[in-house]
């Protein structure tokens, strides 16, 4: 069965060796995926090397003969449970007659069956729906295409959403799906450029932020310049809400809205619709900061690092499986009794997904000596998954689904719960509804999805 993941992407074309620049790149883009992590860099043939396992322990195992190559792409990676496997790690590789291509990938193909039709699912090396992509393609330009039209091509067919980068031999490329629902930056340094999944990565490079790559649009880019090959976007857009509300880092601008901020307003627009008298506003470190600090500033009830988090464990929403996500919630986070004992508590976190953090969390806050414990959410219910490059539970391990809020309150045990609406949050997004994907929280979807309703 073909996966559907979410991961984070980088290509970085210079006048100097790209290998340090990818490992930091990918490190900043670590919350992405934490399962695998690869690069390809062109040395007169694409060098691969691919792990299981977060950036720093896949880059140590990498030899010092491992090519100094000028042009290169990464990738960081998160699937299902069954697909954690180093045959689904990327970049993917294509070897041709046409000479040697890479491709890495940040999202989901919705029309997969239909796709892998056209390929020779004997040839496939994963169970990716990348490799397929890639491979249509490589047919392509055997017909005679360049890799442009090839890519415009093979983008005409794909349904879903897609930020790619990828190379053929020494030249690279990037792409984003017509709707924009993953998102795509380029960047510029002294001598060379980058595309990446989030703005994060050029700061930590020291690189500069220059533009989103357009949804639809076909970019080639090396040492001289990112160069547009023209966009074919969709009237309609459908960036990933959930990207604003958690996936991205807070510090990354995405179509030209800062993460944070978004965060922020949410938290103010938590206090506006649903205010509550209380002591004391604290996050669920570190996602609900932002959202918390909005709540705090709107409410004039003082802000508090009620939890003081371990850094050193991943985040539990993209931990594979669920024991390994039960413990990572427990060792997490621990409450600062001090500040919290006798007083009326306001929790902010950015969402709610299966519930058992939350539920974890009033009960810890109780037993830290909290009279009161308000929950409060920045991200409308979830209740329908992902088929669009977050690897969502199913319905049934949804906590909200089928539930009105005040059954979720007495399940997860606070003393009032409220999330923010989905008007509010399309406000401070600031994008308008019909530039977003609600798919998760509408049931909504912007492409044709099997059993699901298509937005109009
Ligand atoms: S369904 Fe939800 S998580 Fe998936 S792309 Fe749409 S908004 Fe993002």
């Amino acid at each position: 069965m073909p996966l559907h993941e979410a991961c984070g992407v980088v290509g970085i074309a210079r006048t100097t060796s790209v290998l340090a620049d990818l490992e930091i790149s990918l490190r900043a883009l670590q919350h992405r995926g934490q399962e695998s992590a690869g690069i390809t860099i062109f040395n007169g043939k694409h060098d691969t090397h691919k792990g299981m396992g977060l950036v720093s322990s896949v880059f140590s195992e990498i030899s010092n003969e491992f090519s100094n190559g000028n042009t290169g792409i990464g990738h960081v990676r998160y699937s299902t449970a069954g697909g954690s496997t180093i045959r689904n790690a990327q970049p993917v590789l294509l070897k041709t007659d046409l000479g040697e291509f890479s491709l890495a990938h940040n999202g989901t193909i919705s029309n997969h069956k239909k796709i892998r039709e056209m390929v020779n699912e004997e040839e496939l090396t994963s169970d990716t729906d990348s490799e397929v992509v890639l491979r249509i393609i490589g047919q392509k330009m055997e017909t005679g295409m360049n890799a442009v039209d090839a890519i415009r091509d093979t983008m005409n067919i794909l349904v879903g959403s897609y930020s790619i980068t990828m190379m053929h031999d020494n030249k690279m490329y990037a792409f984003r799906d017509p709707l924009g629902i993953k998102p795509l930056a380029a960047g510029c340094f002294e001598n060379g450029y980058i595309i990446a999944s989030e703005s994060s990565a050029m700061d930590t490079l020291g690189a500069t932020f220059d533009r989103d790559i357009e949804p639809g649009e076909i970019v080639s880019i090396d040492a001289d310049g990112v160069t547009s090959h023209g966009i074919e976007a969709s009237e309609r857009k459908a960036f990933c809400m959930f990207e604003y509300v958690y996936f991205a880092r807070a510090d990354a601008k995405m179509d030209g809205v800062l993460a944070y901020s978004v965060r922020h307003r949410l938290g103010q627009q938590l206090w506006k619709e649903h205010p509550v008298e209380a002591d004391v506003v604290i996050a669920v470190p570190d996602s609900g900061t932002a959202f918390a600090l909005g709540y705090s500033e709107a409410s004039d009830i003082p802000y508090r690092e009620g939890f003081i988090k371990n850094r050193y464990v991943g985040r539990s929403f993209i931990q594979p499986d669920d024991v390994k996500r039960k413990n990572t919630v427990n060792e997490k986070m621990n409450p600062v009794g001090d500040l919290l004992n006798g007083k009326r508590v306001v929790v902010v976190d950015d969402s709610v997904v299966r519930g058992n953090t939350s539920r974890k969390i009033v009960s810890r806050l109780r037993e830290a000596g909290a009279k009161e414990v308000h929950f409060r959410v920045g991200c409308p219910p979830i209740i329908s998954p992902c088929y669009l490059g977050i690897d969502m539970p199913t319905r049934e391990e949804f906590v909200a689904t089928g539930k009105e809020v005040e059954d979720i309150r007495a399940e997860i045990g606070a003393d009032s719960m409220g999330y923010v609406s989905i008007s509010g949050l399309v406000d401070c997004i600031g994008k308008g509804e019909k530039q977003l994907c609600l798919g998760c929280i509408d049931e909504h979807y912007p492409v044709p999805i099997e059993g699901e309703k298509l937005r109009e």
